[in-house]
């Protein structure tokens, strides 16, 4: 391994003394963890402070859509620096009407007006109110595999355990199962028994909350932390007529799936299907300044054409933000970044994986497409349990931290949640890169497999 920089420990040690005095960190015990002193990233890599390359195979949280430090976008941000750094949301600014209409331009359907958020959650936060004030009603439906941020809707709404500390069950939040044949909730066993039944489920679910009571319901068009669970055919467009026929708004949440991840600009072109409202974040401009957003429809501006919307943030479409969007945007477009997702994830990621899979008894499954991939690791393929028991922790997650380890030992940082490992790198990853880091999940593997 080549570290881009000489290793300086002393500085990496010093680094690490001040943020372990002074930073607070995301989901984590503080006396409990020993975050990695990083050096620097350029493209799809990253490296400390010790001489140690890794291979990003989770794209920071899963937003470097174009990989770290992408010399156009760099330049766009410190362009738009020296040129008007901030400006307040009120205005009409060149770079928020540029990136507005780059994104309207590649959401689907009339998906037309863009609100600008600083991140993911705000986004989800917004469509809410937006479906709320829009239909008069306060129920969301959203999935119980599912992940929507972490503020107090969208905590609520998380379907997934991180949910649990900060639940307040007061936000008329109400989960239901997605389709998800591999560990159906409804004992299906194909992929038209899945969709068939899911939709049923959420009609009764519907039925007996009260159609009358519910303004949205959300989904993650491929729900990603939870598992990328690929939807049946025929389900999201199901959904969809099950909204229109209840009047129910149809929120898709992409901040994870957007801008390339799966092969498309936006995964709802894979399922043909428009949603009313949806939220995107992360590669809206690959996390270099936080953006987010929600992408509205005609129906849903006309709402609030005379009648005030309620809700804004002060720095909603910041200039840098916009630029590093808009940068972003036209190299994604000029690189055919997002043509390059799909053909990488359906040359070269999808069958290594699958070939991993077939010799690994700790691999129960594969799924996924484009740079969006998750091996759902088993004790047992037969049993399909999992390696490790539903939100372990401690010595009871002993196995996927080996396996992380042993990742980590073959220079792939890779994304570990639960039984499940996600390869997720950027979208402009490139052929050797992807069979770099296969060969480093093969050698990590062997490690799980000593657990089946
Ligand atoms: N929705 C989805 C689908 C996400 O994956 C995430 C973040 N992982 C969020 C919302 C929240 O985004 P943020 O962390 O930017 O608030």
């Amino acid at each position: 391994m080549t570290p881009h920089v000489e290793p300086d420990p002393q500085a990496g040690a010093a680094v690490k003394a001040a943020d372990r005095a002074h930073v607070f960190h995301s989901w984590s015990a503080q006396g409990l963890i020993d975050p990695l002193a990083v050096a620097g990233a350029e493209g799809s890599y990253f490296w400390d402070y010790d001489g140690n390359r890794y291979l990003d195979f989770t794209s920071g949280l899963v937003y470097t859509n174009i990989g770290y430090q992408h010399p156009k976008v760099v330049a766009a941000i410190q362009e738009q620096a020296a040129k008007l750094t901030t400006f307040a949301p009120a205005f009409a600014i060149d770079v928020r009407s540029e990136a507005a209409r780059l994104i309207a331009e590649r959401t689907p359907g009339d998906l037309d007006k863009i609100f600008f958020t600083n991140g993911g959650a705000e986004a989800v936060e917004n469509a809410v109110r937006m479906a709320r004030l829009h239909t008069g009603r306060t129920k969301v439906l959203s999935a119980y595999r599912s992940y929507h941020g972490a503020t107090s809707t969208a905590i609520n709404l998380t379907g997934d355990p991180r949910r649990w500390p900060s639940d307040t069950a007061s936000a008329g939040v109400v989960h239901f199962w997605a389709p998800f044949l591999y560990r159906s909730p409804f004992y299906a066993t194909t992929e038209a028994e899945e969709s068939a039944r899911a939709l049923q489920h959420l009609e009764d679910t519907i039925a007996f909350e009260g159609p009358a009571t519910i303004a949205a319901i959300i989904l993650e068009t491929v729900p990603g932390t939870a598992g990328i669970m690929t939807p049946p055919p025929g389900y999201l467009a199901g959904v969809r007529e099950i909204c229109d026929k209840y009047g129910i708004v149809f929120v898709l949440d992409e901040v994870m799936a957007g801008f390339g991840r799966t092969g498309k600009w936006f995964a709802a072109e894979h399922f043909d299907v428009v949603p009313d409202l949806m939220t995107f974040a992360k590669g809206v401009n690959s996390g270099y300044v936080p953006l987010g957003g929600v992408a509205i429809s005609a129906e849903i501006a006309a709402t609030f054409d005379k009648r005030p919307y309620p809700g804004g943030l002060t720095y909603s479409g910041h200039p840098l933000a916009c630029a590093a969007a808009v940068a972003t945007i036209n190299v994604m477009a000029e690189e055919k970044v997002v043509e390059h997702a799909a053909d990488i994830g359906e040359t070269v990621l999808g069958p290594g994986l699958r070939e991993l899979a077939e010799r690994h008894p700790s691999v129960g499954e594969v799924r996924g497409m484009g740079v969006f991939w998750a091996l759902d690791l088993v004790k047992n393929k037969e049993t399909r349990e999992p390696l490790v028991p539903y939100n372990a922790a401690g010595e009871a997650n002993a196995p996927m931290a080996a396996f992380a380890a042993a990742a980590k030992k073959n220079g792939l940082w890779p994304f570990v949640n639960m039984n499940r490992t996600h390869a997720v790198p950027a979208c402009n990853v490139t052929e050797a890169e992807a069979k770099e880091g296969l060969a480093a999940l093969d050698a990590a593997l062997s490690v799980a497999d000593e657990h089946t």
